[in-house]
């Protein structure tokens, strides 16, 4: 970890607490008195900006009736199913904390370690990331996985990844202000924050099994965060592909010689299966340079679109238009009801 030059800072003034949540129904009734009492307890004023990413079960009904009651809960909804880096997005846009944590809603990271995230952050660490020194409750193929994705992102792309470290972290305001400024679409926020660089560190802790619910990140889900992990850090997909070709290009020359000494020994009737190998090989190997080239330059297009990273439905407790109309709209459904 870097060791930077630290300047002590106090408590932060407010601290947001960013959850995303997608189809956690089971979840919320678990979190919201565990949450509540950590609101309660803590010694710095917090929010929580909660973001429904889409959910087609009753997590965002849960989650307002939760904002309605209780106004430290800020509660955003998607139009749609875009994802955990974007809903983490979503959330760290409107949180407006002078640091802010991110973490899950299946309480398997322990709300008091924010408390230990804190005091790093007090010390003067901008970025403070929770380390799983234990994964209980998960399978041997997903640890075996995440310890594989963690050792060769760190080896091929990104030296300055921290291993074994999720989503779950505080960032200091200034980190959030360059995080907010990269729109980049295809997006890994771990990565990203590395990048951002200042003084980052790690507390350790034990990771819990999941509260209730599954999974919400199936072998699909991670291998294609791993892909745009791997793409949108570095162009080495790129340059092996080059050097695959490479090694394409020598077996071509050397089946050349061999080509020329059959010829002017007359046996050029053979060579047939030497040819087809060459033949498949070769066109595999364009296929799979083209298929590379491809996802660099179809991110290069779905970029340059433009889009917005995320597309709000509704908002609640928020100081957002939307958001206090909506509010006003139910207060006033309630009351003719
Ligand atoms: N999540 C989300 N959108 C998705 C998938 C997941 O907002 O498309 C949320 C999910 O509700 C949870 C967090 O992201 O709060 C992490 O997901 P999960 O716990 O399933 O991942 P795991 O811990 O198994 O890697
Ligand atoms: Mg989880």
């Amino acid at each position: 970890m870097t060791t930077d030059f630290l300047i002590s800072r106090p408590n932060p003034e407010l601290l947001s607490i960013v959850i995303p949540f997608y189809n956690e129904e089971e979840l919320v009734p678990l979190l919201r008195p565990e949450l509540t009492a950590f609101l309660d307890k803590s010694p710095y004023r917090c929010e929580v900006i909660a973001v429904n990413d889409g959910s087609s079960d009753r997590t965002i009904e849960l989650l307002v009736d939760w904002g309605r009651r209780d106004p430290r809960i800020k509660v955003i909804s998607l139009s749609r199913n875009f994802g955990h880096q974007y809903a983490s997005t979503a959330g760290i846009d409107h949180a407006t904390g002078d640091a802010i944590v991110l973490i899950d809603a299946d309480l398997q990271d322990p709300l008091e370690v924010i408390h230990q995230m804190v005091e790093q952050y007090r010390k003067g660490y901008d970025v403070v990331c929770g380390q799983r020194v234990t994964r209980s409750g998960e399978g041997i193929f997903k640890r075996a996985s995440a310890w594989f994705f963690y050792r060769s992102m760190r080896f091929l792309f990104l030296k300055s990844l921290p291993p074994d470290v999720g989503d779950f972290r505080l960032m200091s305001g200034r980190c959030v202000e360059s995080l907010k400024a990269m729109r980049e679409l295809h997006r890994f926020l771990r990565g990203m924050v590395a990048w951002v660089g200042y003084p980052q560190t790690c507390v350790q802790y034990e990771r819990r099994p999941r509260a209730a619910g599954k999974t919400k990140y199936p072998l699909r889900k991670m291998l294609r965060l791993a892909w745009t992990a791997a793409v949108s850090f570095s162009a080495l997909p790129l340059r092996l592909s080059f050097a695959g070709g490479g090694i394409m290009a020598l077996l071509a020359l050397e089946e050349t010689i061999r080509a020329l000494v059959a010829h002017f020994s007359g046996r050029t009737v053979e060579g047939w299966t030497s040819l087809m190998v060459v033949l498949c090989l070769s066109n595999a190997v364009l296929m799979i340079l083209v298929g590379i080239l491809g996802e660099y330059v179809g991110r290069i297009y779905e970029e340059c679109k433009g889009r917005p990273l995320y597309v709000i439905a509704d908002t609640w407790n928020l100081d957002h238009p939307s958001g206090q109309q909506r509010i006003e709209r139910s207060l006033a459904d309630a009351g003719s009801r």
